[in-house]
């Protein structure tokens, strides 16, 4: 409570009531679903995936799995495609997850690091970023990018059939 109560102070919002309703301890971590497609059942968001807050990620390939997956079920809904189109649903975001993950735990170990070494990185990479760009690549950009579908059935070739 002493902790919120300064924070409130220090943004200026401290002079608002509150009380605490629920507490946990976070813990920032990563994880998947093995296949994002079970039959007639697929997932998509959080209930394919979680990632650490800290990534900016979440919601993000939430829409994601939801742009990669309308038009898959638009096609075999309309008889365009067999039902296993819905298979490279499940690979491209799985492997969208890989990528999303690892950013998303580098910026966690950025703005909360680990170790005293994870400390010194930020305290430096933030210290000089101003002076050289360089440096300020160091500091991992939170905003996330387009994933590329490298092995995905549909963009290696082996996918023609669907
Ligand atoms: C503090 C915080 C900050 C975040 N910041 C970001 C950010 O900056 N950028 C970003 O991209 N992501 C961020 N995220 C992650 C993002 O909020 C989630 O990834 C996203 O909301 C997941 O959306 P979803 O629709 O998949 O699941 P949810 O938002 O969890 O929606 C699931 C819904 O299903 C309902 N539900 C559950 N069980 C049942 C049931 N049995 N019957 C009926 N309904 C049910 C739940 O009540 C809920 O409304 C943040 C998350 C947190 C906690």
């Amino acid at each position: 409570a002493e902790f919120v109560q300064r924070h409130l102070d220090a943004i200026g919002e401290g002079h608002l009531p509150w009380k605490t309703v629920w507490t946990s301890v976070y813990r920032a971590g990563a994880m998947t679903l093995d296949s994002y497609r079970h039959g007639r059942v697929v997932f998509a968001g959080n209930a394919a995936h979680a990632m650490p807050i800290f990534g900016v990620r979440g919601l993000n390939s939430g829409f994601d799995d939801a742009d990669n997956l309308a038009w898959k079920l638009a096609f075999v809904a309309k008889g365009l495609s067999d039902a296993a189109l819905l298979d490279s649903y499940s690979q491209e975001r799985i492997a969208a997850f890989h990528v999303n993950a690892e950013n998303a735990m580098r910026s966690t170990e950025f703005m909360s690091p680990p170790s005293r070494g994870f400390d010194l990185l930020r305290e430096a990479a933030l210290s000089l970023s101003e002076k050289h760009r360089g440096i300020a690549q160091l500091i991992n950009p939170r905003q996330t990018q387009a994933v590329c579908y490298v092995d995905s059935p549909l963009s290696s070739g082996e996918g023609d059939a669907l």
